[in-house]
């Protein structure tokens, strides 16, 4: 008996030897090659990642040209944004194909006011930002890996666009995250949807470079831009990014007669003063044009600043009413159903002429694009 044992030891101990240099193996491989998703999923025109638009190589790797941040990449390595990889000097996207979130909204919720009141539009995301806001209100999306999201379906642009069209849904949005992280992606399925009659509206921070921004527009009907604040502080502690190189987005988008609606998300005790409101309702004013809708939203706890209130009431109206002052022509309450806070008036005689409650329109009282009581014209479209 005692000498069966000892053999039985003896194997014992080569399958633990043998387990151990498996394990070795395995991690040997997944610490050199950083992600086996990614040596799996690679495979350029495949299903899975692209190579992608905007960049070239330099010394030591790639650089990506699709937005400010110009992210250095070696071998391997991703960008800021955590959807864009270097391998084998060549710069992929990780999220062609692959929405993380697809919904069908109301246009209101984007919110976008000036288009289409009253009907949905087909929403879709994928993972990825190249900004990294405190107070991330899409943050599960914005700030998470592609390999992090589970049940990942395989959706290339020709279907979304027929998922949209066989509803009968007039637009996309590529919103919720940043879509400038899916650059590609939202570029293909606008091309498609364009081409088809369907809209395009993005919602997006306005981290872009010109050049990649000048190629979507076409395709585009609205752009509804996060404009976080108007100071050059706020920007780069709370947001990590650069104020200059949005406002210089929305003076392309000007200088190029896009739709343009500036969305500004109210953190309490960060971008709520006075003097905040003030400058950035003149700057709109200025640059932008008084007929150029803005929100005033309000901030839920989230992210990392999920120790804050949610934004009072009482500062948004002080915001609406700042920027009234200052001649601005449209100007709502967003995430917050009230009274008076999403209706549109004409701003020539006050007659309302889209009466909103929550995402609902209840009534739209417009005389093909005009105020059907003195004929001014409301910039948007209409139908
Ligand atoms: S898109 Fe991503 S990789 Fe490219 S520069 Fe911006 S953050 Fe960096």
């Amino acid at each position: 008996m005692q000498r069966n044992n000892s053999k039985l030891n003896i194997f014992q101990l080569i399958a633990i030897a043998l387990s151990f240099l498996l394990l070795l193996t395995v991690f040997i491989f997944f610490a050199f090659t950083k992600s086996p998703y990614i040596l799996s999923a690679i495979k350029e025109n495949g299903d899975y990642v692209r190579s992608a638009s905007y960049w070239h190589r330099v010394d030591l790797g790639v650089q990506c040209d699709l937005c400010p941040r110009n992210c250095f990449l070696t071998e391997g390595t991703r960008g800021q944004c955590k959807v864009r990889i270097n391998k084998n000097n060549i710069l992929y996207t990780m999220v062609y194909n692959q929405p993380a979130a697809i919904n069908i909204d109301p246009i209101e919720k984007k919110p976008v006011f000036h288009m289409l009141p009253g009907t949905s539009i087909f929403s879709l995301s994928t993972a990825g930002c190249p900004l990294k806001c405190t107070f991330c209100q899409n943050w599960t999306l914005s700030q998470t890996y592609p390999e992090e999201i589970k049940n990942v379906e395989i959706i290339t642009p020709e279907q979304i666009v027929y998922a949209a069209l066989s509803r009968h849904i007039p637009s996309i949005a590529y919103t919720y995250g940043e879509p400038v992280a899916y650059y590609e992606y939202m570029r293909d399925i606008a091309r498609i949807a364009h081409a088809k009659g369907l809209r395009n509206v993005m919602v997006t921070s306005g981290y872009i470079n010109e050049k990649p921004l000048l190629e979507l527009l076409p395709y585009f009907d609205v752009i509804k831009v996060d404009l976080k604040g108007m100071s050059k502080e706020f920007y780069r502690e709370e947001v990590d990014g650069y104020l200059d190189s949005v406002l210089n987005t929305l003076k392309i988008l000007r200088r190029e007669n896009k739709l343009v609606e500036v969305v500004n998300l109210v953190v309490p005790n960060r971008n709520d003063s006075d003097e905040d409101f003030d400058k950035l309702t003149k700057w709109v004013h200025d640059n932008l044009g008084a007929d150029t809708p803005v929100f005033f939203s309000k901030f839920h706890p989230d992210y990392k600043l999920a120790n804050l209130p949610a934004t009072p009431v009482k500062t948004l109206q002080r915001a609406v009413e700042i920027a009234k002052k200052n001649g601005l022509n449209f100007v709502y309450l967003g995430n917050v159903p009230s009274v008076d806070g999403e209706n549109t008036y004409c701003p020539d005689d006050n007659t309302l002429l889209i009466e909103r409650r929550g995402f609902m329109v209840n009534r739209i009282n417009l005389k093909d694009g005009k105020c059907p009581t003195c004929g001014r014209e409301l910039p948007g479209i209409w139908e």
